[in-house]
């Protein structure tokens, strides 16, 4: 992955995001307080401002929306989005084209991180359910084809929906959070399938 492609993934994180704000925000309105869709789109808007355009250093892109998604998402998504792009960008600082297992590598303390800042584990419906399983995938599978990883997404967040809210407001609702999904395992799912989207081209 190049720096070129790193800035297109937060640009095409983005798009998808804006392109499903409404959703984010109603899947939100069910299970929490409603702010999903807009904390998200300001975010990533953000964080498309902030891209330094001359880097050909794919640590340096990969924090720097990490800084930016951490100061303007807000809620607890902010934070955890914040950890796993800066803890991404951290692990490939100073790269000019990591391949799929430095970047799997980097997924790996990317997503423990963001597991500690939440005192999250697979399994208590949110973001982690998304990006736990990709990781596991990338980890111990040939991703020779991405549509793969896409496919593993989707399957993770399709998931999510049986799971019972553990973290976050939607806990309050206990068994009744069963069948509906989670907010912010709606949004990871855009930002990986954004990511197989510029890989592939
Ligand atoms: P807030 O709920 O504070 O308004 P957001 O609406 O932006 O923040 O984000 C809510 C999402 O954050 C949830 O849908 C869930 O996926 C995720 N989340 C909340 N708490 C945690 C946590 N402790 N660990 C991991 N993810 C969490
Ligand atoms: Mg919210
Ligand atoms: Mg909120």
């Amino acid at each position: 992955m190049k720096a070129e492609t790193a800035r297109k993934w937060i640009h095409e994180s983005a798009r998808q995001i804006e392109a499903n704000k409404e959703q984010l925000t109603q899947l939100d309105q069910t299970l929490g307080d409603g702010d999903h869709g807009l904390n998200m789109g300001r975010g990533f808007q953000a964080a498309v401002e902030q891209l330094d355009q001359d880097t050909s250093d794919v640590g340096k892109v990969l924090k720097g929306a990490g800084t930016s998604l951490l100061s303007k998402i807000g809620g607890a998504s902010g934070p955890l989005y914040g950890t796993f792009f800066m803890k991404l960008g951290a692990h490939l600082a100073g790269e000019e084209n990591p391949d799929l297992k430095q970047l799997t590598e980097g997924f790996r303390s990317a997503v423990d991180s963001m597991k500690k800042r939440g005192k999250a584990e697979a399994g208590e419906k949110t973001m982690i359910d998304v990006f736990e399983p990709v990781t596991e995938f990338l980890e111990t599978e040939n991703v020779s084809n991405l549509d793969n990883l896409r496919e593993k997404a989707e399957a993770s967040l399709e998931e999510v929906q049986g799971f019972e809210a553990k973290k976050g407001r939607a806990a309050y609702y206990k068994e009744k959070s069963v069948g509906k999904q989670d907010a912010g395992a709606q949004s990871a799912y855009y930002i990986l399938s954004s990511l197989v989207t510029v890989l592939k081209e």
